[in-house]
């Protein structure tokens, strides 16, 4: 565990009905980022209303694709700079799930700074200064509305970058706003918010209160997750689920992630697999080989009893063992199996060389190296 101060610079805007709240956090003219999907859903044009009505200027980009990669950073950012023309705008909002929110960070460290994405890898590379950015999320999974990095796909190879820039200044959470997610967006999301809180909760880069920060996310999940998807109409379950999803966001950025990201990343890229669904179906996988340090198993187990995943006095192997059914029992309620369809367990060396080179891998609680993600692959690949 390191000893430095927690960063939080996101303040968080919580509960039913918070979208009417946007207009005061931000300036006269806004620039507003968001997707086809947001704006199918009518949650666009009540935003633009909102913000009219409160007499603020709107310019909205709705064009900001799934996985977003360079060159689509690079066209919300021309047309940034084309409703910006005279005078630059100051606030970007961005309305959507993990991709719209990742497309305008990475529009504002390049409208902040200058170069391409790919300049930017790495933690706080740009101190983005203007346009501040406030992040409406309308997914509950990823976490980028309050951690300051944005996954941005390198022209060419397709590569996932994460570029360092500054977190949003403000994260409004409106569970309303989550009822519009489909089923598997819904499973997808909260497995990957779920896998955020887990890996979070142990890395080596985690600090006493990274770790508490994600161990309040997973229980939130753990009391929630099931109930979201029989009840996808529960508010209180859609308001803990996006709680938590940001409050995992704000323990990764302090934490980092571990080898169930790295182990999902190539499995993203190559078989298309969705990430919240590749990161949950390994992450059991990864928990299970990670308890063979004695003192990571410790670790687990008292994540474990603290959630009440396992009894107060139940030993560290039992605690650890029920941690891993749990987390197989939320993965299955989501609808997948242990085994990740569709990509051959032939894949398994070519995968595991790419999973060894990601960056999340050094965070993780025990080394992972190549011959590990060979048989962790075998484990998961049909
Ligand atoms: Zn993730």
């Amino acid at each position: 565990m390191e000893d430095r101060p927690f960063e939080r610079r996101t303040e968080i805007v919580l509960g039913r009905g918070a979208l009417a709240r946007v207009p005061a956090l931000v300036g006269d003219r806004v620039f507003l980022v968001t997707d086809p999907g947001v704006v199918a859903a009518g949650h666009a044009a009540r935003l633009e209303a909102l913000l009219r009505d409160a007499e603020t200027e709107v310019h909205c980009y709705d064009r900001s694709p799934p996985n977003p990669g360079e060159e689509d950073v690079e066209a919300c950012l021309d047309a940034y700079r084309r409703a910006s023309a005279g005078e630059a705008i100051q606030w970007i909002v961005a309305l959507g799930g993990g991709s719209a929110i990742d497309t305008a960070k990475g529009c504002a460290m390049l409208a902040c700074a200058s170069g391409r994405m790919a300049d930017y890898v790495g933690r706080g590379k740009v101190d983005v200064v203007s346009p501040k950015l406030v992040a409406v999320p309308t997914t509950a999974g990823t976490g980028s509305e309050t951690q300051s990095f944005a996954l941005i796909g390198e022209r060419g190879t397709g590569r996932k970058m994460a570029c360092g820039g500054t977190a949003p200044v403000a994260a409004v959470l409106d569970p309303e706003l989550t009822l519009t997610m489909p089923r598997h967006v819904t499973a997808a999301s909260g497995l990957d918010a779920l896998t955020h809180a887990v890996e979070a909760a142990v890395t080596r880069r985690r600090t006493a209160e990274s770790a508490a920060v994600a161990s309040e996310a997973f229980r939130m999940i753990n009391g929630s997750f099931e109930r979201v998807l029989a009840e996808p109409n529960d508010l209180n379950a859609r308001e803990a689920m996006l709680h938590a999803a940001a409050l995992a966001g704000l323990a990764i950025e302090n934490s980092m992630l571990g080898a169930a990201h790295s182990m999902a990343n190539p499995l993203t890229r190559h078989y298309g697999v969705v990430h919240g669904q590749a990161v949950g179906q390994v992450l059991p996988t990864v928990v299970a080989h990670n308890v063979h340090d004695h003192a990571v198993r410790r670790l687990y187990a008292d994540f474990s009893r603290d959630n009440d995943v396992a009894d107060r006095d139940a030993t560290d192997k039992d605690a650890v063992r029920g941690l891993v059914a749990r987390l197989r029992a939320l993965v299955r309620e989501a609808g997948f199996g242990p085994k990740v369809l569709g990509v051959p367990a032939s894949a398994a060396n070519e995968l595991a060389a790419e999973a060894a080179t990601q960056w999340t891998a050094q965070f993780n609680p025990v080394d992972v190296d190549v011959r590990d993600f060979k048989r962790l692959y075998r484990e998961v690949l049909s």
